[in-house]
């Protein structure tokens, strides 16, 4: 599957500057979406249990979920501050220009929990830092931090420990 040629580069999007890798011509391919979803559920160490996949707001809820079916794990969402319901833990990180605050539900890991922990892209590893550490946090182990795609010129696998799995590599 040529997942590369499913991703659109749009440039100055958000900002003028910034080249933006579209994911959703991939999303778009019923073959590269099933396909997509069934490389990122195969996990290593081979057999290892995944207790909850996370998937980072909003881009990685898609294949976030489809993940956690194929695992049978449990889906827990990490949103931007405020709009988690029940109690929640906090994380600030630091964006481009500014920081921004994720949050996950106080009870949606439970010590011990091995997690997946799922986005659309690792660009500078901010994101994924901050949410494998609120995991942590609770007392979850990150098994496995897997994108569509790393940007690794940002050289964002750095920042995080837990071993990572990307379908592309710029
Ligand atoms: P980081 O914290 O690693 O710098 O940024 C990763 C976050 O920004 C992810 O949640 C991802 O959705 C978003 N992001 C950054 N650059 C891109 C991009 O080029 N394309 C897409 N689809 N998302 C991006």
């Amino acid at each position: 599957m040529e997942f590369n040629q499913l991703i659109r580069d749009i440039q100055d999007f958000p900002k003028e500057g910034i080249l933006f890798k579209d994911i959703t011509p991939l999303l778009g391919s019923p073959k590269a979406l099933v396909a997509a979803a069934d490389r990122l559920a195969a996990v290593s160490p081979e057999g290892i249990s995944i207790d909850k996949v996370i998937g980072i707001e909003a881009r990685g809820f898609i294949l976030g979920s489809m993940i956690a079916e194929r695992l049978e794990a449990g889906f827990v969402p990490v949103r931007k501050k405020g709009k988690l319901p029940f109690t929640t833990k906090q994380r600030q990180y630091g964006l481009e220009y500014g920081t921004d605050v994720l949050e996950i539900h106080t009870d949606a890991i439970q010590p011990g929990d091995h997690v997946l922990v799922h986005d659309d892209v690792l660009a500078t590893g901010g994101t994924a830092k901050a949410v494998c550490e609120l995991v942590e946090e609770l007392g979850g182990i990150v098994v496995q931090c897997n994108f569509i795609m790393e940007l690794t010129f940002l050289d964002g696998g750095s920042k995080l420990k837990a071993p990572i799995q990307s379908l592309l590599q710029y």
